[in-house]
C-alpha cells in the first residue's frame, strides 16, 4: 500500500467528490447558461457549490467569488486586475511580493508588468529564519506599493504568515493585497470579510477535488479585469463554460469540510503531525526540522538530516512506498537548494538536503500507524546499510564499491577474508561518507592511492587520518599513497600493482596467478601508456565519469561521447520478454538501502539478482565474457539507474542487455519484480 506523504503538491480525490464529478458528468450534464430544466438544474448546483463556498471562506456580501481552473490562473487575474488597475498612477512606482511566495505570484507580477509596460519595480519582501515576512521592510516600502502579495501559507515549510501584522503595516499604503490561500484552504480560517485583503486565489486539488478547479475571491470595489472574455460566464468575470464536474466535486469537498465528521480538526492534525515527527527524530538520528512546527500548518513538517542528501532520502521513503517530496528542486545529478529556505537564511546543507513531508486532512489514525512504521523501518534500512547518522550496525565489505561526487569517481576496494582494504581517488567531500563506511566495515586500510596525484585526493588522506587514524595504513606512503618499497598489495586472492607515467599511476588489479589485469583504475593517462599496460578484455574504471560509462575497454575508450543504442523493455512487456527470455536475469540496480525496503517477490519464477550500480564493477567481466551471452534485464525506480548499466554493458560489447524503461515507478505493483534482502549481508 502506497502511503502518500505529499499532500501540499496535491491530493487524491475524496471518493465523494468523485462521485458527485461523475454525477455531473453522466447525469446532471447540462450547461448552466442553457434555460432548459437540465441546463438549470446545472445552474442550480454552482449556485449552491458557490453559496458553501461564500460562508466557509467568509466572503461577506457584495464580493465575488470566481470558478477558476485553479490557483495560477486566480492569480494572473488578480495581477492583471490589480496591475491594469495602477497605470498612469504617477504615486506608485513598486510590487512587493514574499520572498517564500509560489513561483506563480513573482512570475505573474514580471509577466503583467512587462504586458501592460508598467515598468514597476518588483521587489521580494524578506523574510526572517522563521519564514515569516521582514514587517519592517513593508512597512518602509508600503506607501510606494501598488500591490503586495502574501500568500497565507507556505507550500514547503507549512510556515503561516501574520496576516494581521502584515495587515497593520499596510496601514496608509494604497496597496491592493493579494493573499495566497492555497495552502490554508481547510486548514487555516482566512476573514476575508474581516480583513482587507483585496485577492485571494484558492485551488480544489490540494483538498481532495480534481486538477482543474478553483476559486477567486475578490473584494467588494477591489479593481478587476476579466482574464477571459467570451461568453459572458461568472457575470462576465470569467468566461467560458463552466467546468461543471470540478465544481461539483468542490462542492462535495466543501460539504465535508461543512459536515465536521468527515475531515479531521486542526488539534486532531497536530497530533498526528507530532506522531509523525517523533517517528522522524527517532528514525534519523541528529534531524533538523527547517522551519518552526509552532508557527506552521499542522500538515507539514520539512527536515534535514546531515550527512544524508535529500535525492537519497527521496529514494529511500519511495522505496519504502512512502511519497514525500524534496523540499528543493532535484535534478538526476545534483540537488538545487530551495530558495524558500535559502531567502530564510538556512545553512546550505538544510536548503540543499531538505524533505517535505505532508498531510491532508482525510488522514485518519491507521494510516498515521502505518506512515509511523514504515519511517521508522526507513530508519532501519539506513543503520543497516551504514548511512544512518548514528547507531549504524557493522557490515561486511566485499569487492569494490564506487563513491560518486559531482562526476569523480572514488573506489573502495574491500576483502571479506583478509579483512583489509585499499582505497582509491577519494575526495575530501566524500571524507563523511567514506569514515562511516569504513568504520562500518573495520578493516585496516591497507593504502590510500591516488591516480592522478591531484591535491584534493592527498587532502581527503589528511582528513581520514583525522577522522579514523585506527584504520589507516601503518607504512609510509609516496606522493601517490602508494606503500614505499612495495611491489605490490595483497587483497586477499587478488593483487594491486601499479604503472606510472607522466600523467599518474595505473592502478591494476588482477588474481595472483594471471598475466593480465581483470581491472585497470586509470587517471589521465594516455592510451599510448595504457595499452603497454592492459589487455583488450581489461576493464578500466576511470576516474572521472560524467558520463556515466561505468567502465571502458581500452578500444572503445576514444568513442566516450558516443551513446550506444540501448533494449529498452516496456513495463507492459514484462511478462512477454520473460516468457521469451525465460533465462534472463533481472538485476535490481537500486542501492542496498532501498531494495531492503522493497516487497515480496511477485515475479516467482524469475532469477533475481540484487546489485546496485554502485557495485556493478564486480559482475561485469562474468556477464561480457559469459558464453552463450545470458539476458540481462536491468530495473530501478525509474529507469535511469537501470538505463546506465545497460548502456554501459551494451558499450563494452554485450548483446543481451536490457532495461525495465520507466522503472518499477510505472510498474502495476502486482507486477513488480523485487526480491529478498540477502540475509548474508547483514550481521
Ligand atoms: N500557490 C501555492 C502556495 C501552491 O502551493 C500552488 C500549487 O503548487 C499554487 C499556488 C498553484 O496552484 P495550481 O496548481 O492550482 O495552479
Amino acid at each position: 500500500m502506497e502511503i502518500y506523504l505529499d499532500a501540499n503538491a496535491t491530493t487524491p480525490v475524496l471518493p465523494q467528490a468523485k462521485a458527485a464529478a461523475i454525477q455531473a458528468m453522466v447525469e446532471d450534464y447540462g450547461n448552466p447558461s442553457s434555460v432548459h430544466s437540465t441546463g438549470l438544474k446545472a445552474k442550480a448546483l454552482i449556485d449552491g457549490v458557490r453559496a458553501r463556498a461564500q460562508r466557509l471562506l467568509d466572503t461577506g456580501d457584495g464580493a465575488s467569488l470566481l470558478f477558476t481552473s485553479g490557483a495560477t490562473e486566480g492569480i494572473q487575474t488578480a495581477v492583471l486586475s490589480a496591475l491594469n488597475s495602477l497605470r498612469g498612477n504617477l504615486k506608485i512606482d513598486l510590487l512587493l511580493y514574499g520572498a517564500t511566495e509560489h513561483k506563480a505570484v513573482p512570475e505573474a507580477l514580471k509577466h503583467w508588468n512587462e504586458v501592460l509596460g508598467l515598468r514597476l519595480q518588483i521587489l521580494a519582501i524578506p523574510v526572517d529564519t522563521q519564514g515569516r515576512h521582514d514587517l519592517a521592510f513593508l512597512r518602509q516600502h508600503s506607501a510606494r506599493a501598488g500591490l503586495v502579495c502574501t500568500m497565507a501559507a507556505n507550500n514547503e515549510t507549512g510556515v503561516i504568515s501574520d496576516l494581521d501584522g502584515i495587515e497593520a503595516a499596510l496601514a496608509g499604503s494604497p496597496a491592493l493585497w493579494l493573499v495566497d490561500g492555497v495552502q490554508a484552504l481547510g486548514k487555516l480560517p482566512l476573514r476575508l470579510q474581516a480583513r482587507r485583503i483585496d485577492y485571494a486565489p484558492f485551488s480544489g486539488h490540494k483538498l481532495y477535488a480534481p486538477k482543474g478547479i478553483g476559486l477567486l475571491y475578490v473584494r467588494a470595489g477591489a479593481p478587476f479585469t476579466p482574464l477571459m472574455a467570451g461568453g459572458g460566464q461568472e457575470g462576465s468575470l470569467r468566461s467560458g463554460t463552466e467546468n461543471m464536474s470540478g465544481i461539483a466535486a468542490l462542492g462535495a469537498v466543501l460539504a465535508a469540510l461543512d459536515d465536521g465528521q468527515t475531515l479531521r480538526d486542526a488539534a486532531t492534525m497536530q497530533g498526528f503531525r507530532a506522531r509523525l515527527g517523533e517517528a522522524l527524530v527517532e528514525a534519523f538520528p541528529g534531524l533538523v526540522f527547517n522551519a518552526p512546527l509552532d508557527l506552521s500548518l499542522p500538515t507539514t513538517l520539512n527536515f534535514a538530516v546531515p550527512g544524508l542528501s535529500s535525492r537519497l532520502l527521496q529514494d529511500l521513503f519511495d522505496a519504502a512506498d512512502v511519497r514525500v517530496s524534496g523540499g528543493s528542486a532535484c535534478s538526476a545529478a545534483k540537488a538545487a537548494p530551495s530558495f524558500v529556505l535559502q531567502a530564510m537564511g538556512l545553512p546550505d546543507w538544510q536548503a540543499a538536503g531538505a524533505v517535505r513531508l505532508s498531510i491532508g486532512p482525510a488522514v485518519d489514525e491507521a494510516f498515521i500507524d502505518e506512515a509511523c512504521a514504515r519511517i521508522r523501518a526507513c530508519g532501519e534500512s539506513l543503520r543497516r546499510h551504514c548511512l544512518s547518522p548514528a547507531n549504524n550496525f557493522p557490515t561486511i565489505g566485499d569487492g569494490i564499491t564506487r563513491f560518486m561526487q559531482d562526476g569523480a569517481c572514488c573506489y573502495l576496494l574491500a576483502d571479506s577474508v583478509s579483512k583489509s582494504c585499499v582505497l582509491i581517488d577519494a575526495r575530501p567531500e566524500q571524507v563523511c561518507r567514506l569514515a562511516q563506511a569504513l568504520t562500518c566495515q573495520a578493516y585496516p586500510l591497507l593504502a590510500v592511492l591516488s591516480t592522478t596525484g591531484e591535491a584534493e585526493h592527498a587532502q581527503a588522506r589528511e582528513l581520514l587520518a583525522e577522522t579514523i587514524p585506527e584504520l589507516m595504513p601503518n607504512k609510509p606512503a609516496d606522493a601517490l599513497g602508494w606503500p614505499l618499497g612495495q611491489a605490490a598489495i595483497a587483497l586477499g586472492a587478488q593483487e594491486l600493482t601499479r604503472k606510472i607515467d607522466g600523467q599518474g599511476q595505473v592502478l591494476l588489479i588482477g588474481k595472483l596467478e594471471s598475466a593480465t589485469p581483470e581491472l585497470a583504475f586509470i587517471g589521465l593517462n594516455d592510451a599510448e601508456s595504457l595499452s603497454a599496460w592492459v589487455g583488450s578484455e581489461t576493464l578500466l574504471a576511470p576516474a572521472r565519469d560524467e558520463a556515466q560509462q561505468l567502465a571502458l575497454f581500452l578500444k572503445n575508450e576514444r568513442q566516450a561521447e558516443e551513446e550506444a543504442a540501448v533494449q529498452q523493455v516496456q513495463g507492459a512487456q514484462l511478462k512477454a520478454f520473460m516468457s521469451y527470455h525465460p533465462d534472463a536475469l533481472l538485476i535490481d540496480v537500486r542501492e542496498p538501502y532501498e531494495q531492503f525496503l522493497s516487497h515480496t517477490p511477485e515475479l516467482p519464477t524469475a532469477q533475481m539478482e540484487a546489485l546496485p550500480l554502485s557495485r556493478m564493477l564486480n559482475a561485469m567481466q562474468a556477464w561480457l565474457s559469459e558464453q552463450p551471452q545470458r539476458p540481462l534485464l536491468f530495473f530501478c525506480r525509474t529507469g535511469n539507474r537501470s538505463r546506465q548499466a545497460a548502456m554501459a554493458l551494451t558499450r563494452l560489447g554485450h548483446a543481451q542487455a536490457w532495461t525495465l524503461a520507466g522503472g518499477l515507478a510505472l510498474l502495476p505493483s502486482t507486477a513488480r519484480p523485487t526480491h529478498q534482502p540477502d540475509p548474508a549481508l547483514y550481521v
